[in-house]
């Protein structure tokens, strides 16, 4: 009786809190306008953490490159907010954009009025999603595998501090692949009891067979410097070497790849660093977008979480310069590779949304929204 009483308070509970974020927006359960946009078997999504459209200006002026990103045939732009901040942090923002809600600033893939039932309901992952559907998913960045944008694709936690909690999520998952700088509690021994195949190196990397799932851990100083006399792959050459086992699945692939140095350089105000990683960052979206063309059936997605350091353009001296070290409210890019997937060019959608549209892109119907686990 007590047991039953528990049950039924449990959904009551369960059904109000599905509400109360439908009410809130946080669930980005709304069309998006655009009713006509084909699937895709295949999906790269690409994040430059704390990438706004003046980090991109300011690596054309400083770097003297053109960025591919720029050549997509669509732009829009997320509105970057959280649930609770108007100016997100990497965790809020990463989930957004991997869970379809809009959660507390520091939250993990756990909704922001229940995030301690985050063992029996939680939002899922378009990483998730993807594997539901019977494919391959994976998860590359440059920061730490445990770090905030990686760990919204890839775990559930109340705190972007947790770092075993979400260390130890990833190494139990069902992931594909998950590589980058190495975090604290993944271990050799834990990654091979689930099948993982740990390594650290280009040469390990490039080893890798068909079929076998595996788990990264790069030296944090080799993938922050940016330099050849090391061997720690470069974003692009694992970006390249992702696409080449994820494709083997049949029933295709989702794959997130990070740049996260944009972000840490900004935060430092060090525009050579952040300009160096955004140049990076732009060939790997170069080598997603070699493969979606030769493929056919993949879609690339660039966007931000948000953007970090204020850039600004003074045209008295001709220079870009930061106003803060931190990260801002701004609106960022969000570059498409294809005009059939329902993103219209221009059209400003919220963060939130961006990763609804992705899920309807891999096969999501109305009726699997919110995406929630239970
Ligand atoms: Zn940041």
């Amino acid at each position: 009786m007590f047991m039953l009483a528990v049950k039924s308070s449990l959904s009551v509970l369960l059904a109000v809190l599905v509400c109360i974020s439908g009410w809130f927006g946080m669930t980005g359960d709304k069309a998006t306008g655009e009713e006509n946009y084909k699937t895709y078997k295949n999906v790269i999504l690409m994040i430059g953490d704390g990438m706004g459209f003046n980090t991109l200006e300011a690596t054309k002026k400083l770097k003297n490159v053109n960025l591919v990103m720029e050549t997509m045939p669509v732009c829009s732009q997320s509105e970057t907010r959280s649930l609770t901040n108007k100016v997100t942090d990497s965790a809020a923002g990463g989930t957004a954009l991997a869970c379809g809600i809009r959660t507390y600033n520091g939250a993990i893939g756990v909704f922001a009025f229940n995030p301690f039932a985050n063992n029996w309901q939680y939002p899922i992952s378009l990483s998730e999603f993807a594997i539901e559907r019977g494919k391959a998913a994976g998860v590359v960045t440059t920061d730490e595998t445990s770090g905030a944008t990686p760990a919204s694709f890839s775990a559930h936690a109340i705190a972007r501090t947790s770092e075993r909690n979400i260390s130890y999520d990833q190494m139990e998952s069902d992931l594909t692949l998950v590589w980058g700088c190495a975090s604290e509690s993944v271990t050799a021994e834990k990654c091979a009891e689930n099948g993982f195949d740990y390594f650290t190196t280009r040469a390990e990397m490039n080893a890798l067979s068909e079929g076998s799932r595996s788990f990264g851990q790069f030296n944090w100083d080799d993938v922050a410097a940016v330099k050849d006399d090391n061997d720690t792959p470069y974003i692009a050459e694992m970006t390249e070497k992702a696409i080449d086992l994820l494709d083997d699945d049949e029933d295709g692939f989702f794959l997130m790849v990070e740049g996260a140095h944009i972000d840490k350089f900004s935060h430092s105000n060090d525009f050579n660093g952040s300009t160096s990683h955004t140049a990076e960052f732009d060939k790997a979206i170069q080598v997603a977008l070699d493969y979606a063309a030769k493929d056919g059936e993949t879609l690339v997605v660039v966007t931000a979480d948000h953007e970090t350091g204020g850039i600004t353009y003074n045209a008295e001296k001709d220079e870009y310069y930061y106003t803060t070290g931190s990260h801002t409210g701004v609106n960022v890019p969000v570059f498409v590779s294809a005009t059939d997937a329902g993103f219209i060019d221009g059209k400003a959608y919220k963060n939130c949304e961006v990763s609804t549209q992705i899920a309807r892109i891999m096969g999501a119907k109305e009726e699997d929204f919110p995406r929630i686990k239970l």
